[in-house]
């Protein structure tokens, strides 16, 4: 019984293995590895990502797929055949790229990383602009071969975000966007009422680490499956479910880059330790899409510890390991972990303004593609819509159209699945305070379990079984708008700014 089934996931589990050995060497070239390895390390990597792809793509894996997918009491059982199904899935998506393709995306992509980190270095668009057109070139070629129906950028969003349409993410952001944008203008005419004074200041590092890793603990953070380390980029990398580990970076002057990275990332960790270990060493066994893992890094990074509620058990922990803090009343830091600013950089924008940078992206991306936004015109089109929706305009381009890397890296279609990831997480919120009427008076007293309970067993454990636009619906109950997004920002910053009504 099974057996064919038994052999296709044997298989499915040594892949597994190159890749997560694949992902430790990824992780220690980041935290510890002396800079003079990085040539060695790459080849190890690239050794190591070319026998895993041939191991997968191999006529041996169709075979396995087919036979197990003809055994009835596999297929029966819907966690085997969440395993095969999903392989299936990834090994016909790997199968419509041809190899040649690939290698070439692999070399170009690599070479536009370096023309962009030389280019944003000089703050010149001009020494970037010709790889920008080679990758935008190759991610027109690449959604021809994966095929689509409506818009050419379904095809490269459906990387990120299975199933996901640019004309859904279209109308959601319309919305957004109409909301958004007088909300910010009128945070801006009372921007006196908010300081974050009290977060700058001289703050030890070894203090800070202590307590970002204390309150993981208290949120559920399970350190003897994951542990934490220092990089200039924070990010969150499993080598299987019993071994989730995050980073951080600190910053001594200034009270929140660590804090609240530590707290993203352990969202991201929570979601990965949670996953059912039936599907360990599967393609089954990690996060559904990047839009679901953005939603579970944001609520507790955001709903959970920029809340209100969170504070009153954690402040007198900060005084504690901080007694800097003693002097500022609890309003004060409430408010200043929360201030809104209109700023140029994506990744320091706050609640409010974030999602209109993704929006620059995501309408220059879609232009782009049509052949209605010409290469050349990337840095006048950036700065246009960032006056028109932040009221600023960059001194440069190294802080304006080249800060991100995901255009240099081939990442096209991705940057949607950021804000998608802050929709979700309100949306889902807000269906959790239905089956758990006093859920944010429970995190005054430090209680974290009930909401991780419900976020195991309605979402974390299930991997990638469902499609994410299936368990967004049944996550949340309905599918996907940016309603309770809207509502929720009014509300608390509303409250903050004192903008009544
Ligand atoms: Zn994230």
């Amino acid at each position: 019984m099974g057996q064919q089934f038994d052999l296709l996931k044997a298989r499915l589990n040594e892949i597994s293995d190159v890749n997560h050995a694949t992902a430790v060497l990824g992780w220690e070239q980041e935290t510890y590895m002396p800079s003079g390895a990085a040539k060695s390390r790459s080849e190890q990597l690239g050794t190591l990502s070319k026998i895993s792809h041939e191991m997968f793509v191999a006529q041996a894996t169709l075979k396995l797929l087919k036979a197990a997918a003809a055994e009835q009491d596999t297929m029966k059982n819907a966690k085997k055949a969440a395993i095969v199904n999903i392989a299936q899935q990834d090994y016909d998506r790997a199968h419509k790229l041809p190899s040649e393709f690939v290698a070439e995306m692999a070399r170009v992509n690599s070479q536009a990383t370096h023309a962009w980190i030389d280019a944003r270095r000089q703050s010149k668009f001009e020494l970037f602009a010709p790889w920008l057109k080679k990758n935008f070139d190759l991610a027109r070629r690449a959604a021809d071969y994966f095929g689509y129906q409506d818009h050419i950028y379904d095809a490269l969003l459906d990387q990120y975000e299975p199933g996901m349409k640019s004309a859904e993410v279209t109308n959601i952001f319309a919305d957004l966007r109409d909301q958004t944008v007088p909300l910010v203008k009128a945070i801006v005419a009372h921007k006196d009422r908010v300081s974050d004074d009290c977060l700058h200041g001289q703050f030890d590092k070894q203090v800070q680490e202590d307590l970002a890793k204390k309150v993981a603990t208290q949120l559920g953070y399970d350190f003897n499956r994951g542990r934490m380390d220092y990089t200039a980029h924070p990010f969150c990398t499993h080598f299987s479910i019993d071994d989730v580990r995050i980073t951080t970076r600190t910053d001594e002057t200034m009270f929140n880059t660590m804090f609240f990275s530590v707290m993203h990332e352990v969202g991201h960790a929570l979601y990965e330790q949670g996953v059912s270990h039936d599907y360990e060493r599967t393609p089954t066994g990690t996060g559904c899409s990047l839009g679901l893992h953005e939603s579970q890094s944001r609520m507790w990074e955001n709903l959970v510890c920029r809340s209100r509620e969170s504070w009153v058990h954690f402040y007198p922990q900060l005084c504690e390991a901080l007694p800097v803090f003693k002097q500022t009343p609890f309003d004060t830091f409430y408010k200043a972990i929360n201030k809104v600013e209109p700023s140029l950089i994506r990744v320091e924008a706050d609640e409010v303004t974030y999602n209109l940078h993704i929006m620059v992206r995501f309408e220059m991306e879609m232009a782009m593609l049509e052949g209605k936004l010409k290469i050349k015109d990337v840095p006048e089109a950036w700065n246009a819509k960032y006056q028109d929706y932040l009221g600023l305009t960059p001194e440069n381009d190294a802080v304006g159209c080249l800060q991100d890397v995901h255009w240099s890296g081939g990442l096209i279609g991705y940057f949607p699945t950021y804000t998608l990831g802050n929709l979700i997480s309100v949306q889902m919120f807000e269906r959790i305070k239905k089956d758990i009427p006093d859920l944010t008076e429970q995190f005054k007293r430090g209680e974290f379990s009930q909401l991780l309970a419900w976020l195991r067993k309605h979402l974390h454990q299930h991997g990638r079984r469902y499609a994410p636009t299936d368990l967004i619906k049944r996550a949340t109950g309905k599918a996907l708008t940016a309603k309770p997004y809207i509502a929720y920002l009014k509300s608390k910053f509303g409250d903050i700014y004192g903008l009544g009504g």
